[in-house]
């Protein structure tokens, strides 16, 4: 579903990602885990065309590249940013509906019934503003909000950051879910136990570069893994 080849970013000759190649297939969960400063960032803002690259981006077929933003978003591509960026002052209602701001027709709501189905806190609380949600709720609006725009691929940037440990559980369950219902998903993550543990295949990326790939279980029980390229 999502071919990357050579990819180069860099922000004013600081070199953020250099010669990436990585492969999502259909229906998987593939993770892209690293230490801070790795490009894990980077990299989702290359799909997603929120900063300039070098290389291939396919999705489908298409080329990514050659889209802007909000296009890459209409061809199925959804991000769930780091910081989960909701609009604190309007309610989960309004957050949500947002998401579908580039959608049209009469579907154009229908995602809707799956967030509520996946967060069912989030139904309980539409008219509160999305600022007074805990860390957990507001990473389901997030995750919400980007799947009213009814992607195909989800990518997910740090879920668990700033979230309480009892919620990182629900979340890590709910991408489990949002895959078991037909949607593929790239995670970004610095928690390696968790992201391993729901992916399908994973990524190590160091300093720009991705330095080894594999099963998710395999880079899990890897000691040098842990110790060379994550800094466990
Ligand atoms: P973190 O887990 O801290 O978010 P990351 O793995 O997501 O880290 P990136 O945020 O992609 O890493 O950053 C990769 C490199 O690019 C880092 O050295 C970072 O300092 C640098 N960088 C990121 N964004 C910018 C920017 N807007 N301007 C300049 N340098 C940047």
């Amino acid at each position: 579903m999502l071919h990357i080849e050579g990819l180069n970013a860099s922000y004013r000759g600081l070199k953020a990602l250099q010669g990436v190649s990585l492969d999502v297939a259909k229906g998987e969960i593939v993770a892209v885990v690293g230490a801070n400063g790795a490009g894990k960032t980077t990299l989702l803002k290359s799909i997603a065309g929120l900063v300039a690259t070098e290389g291939r981006i396919e999705f489908d077929g298409t080329d990514l590249r050659a889209l802007k933003a909000h296009m890459i978003s209409r061809a199925g591509v959804g991000l769930v940013p780091e910081g989960r960026r909701l609009f604190p002052r309007l309610s989960v209602e309004d957050n949500l509906r947002l998401g579908a701001y580039a959608v049209e027709g009469p579907e154009r709501f229908k995602p809707l019934e799956l967030v509520f189905s996946l967060f069912p806190r989030l139904a309980e609380r539409l008219k509160q503003r999305a600022e007074t949600l805990s860390g957990g709720e507001q990473q389901m609006l997030a995750i919400g909000r980007a799947l009213m725009t009814g992607p195909r691929l989800l990518m997910l940037d740090e879920p668990s950051q700033g979230i309480m440990p009892k919620l990182v559980d629900d979340i890590f369950a709910a991408i489990q879910r949002i895959r078991d219902l037909g949607l593929t998903v790239l995670l970004v993550e610095q928690r390696l136990a968790e992201a391993l543990e729901i992916a399908d295949r994973a990524y190590v990326l160091q300093t720009g570069r991705i330095v080894m790939s594999g099963k998710a279980a395999d880079i899990a029980g890897d000691a040098d893994v842990r110790r060379a390229y994550l800094g466990l």
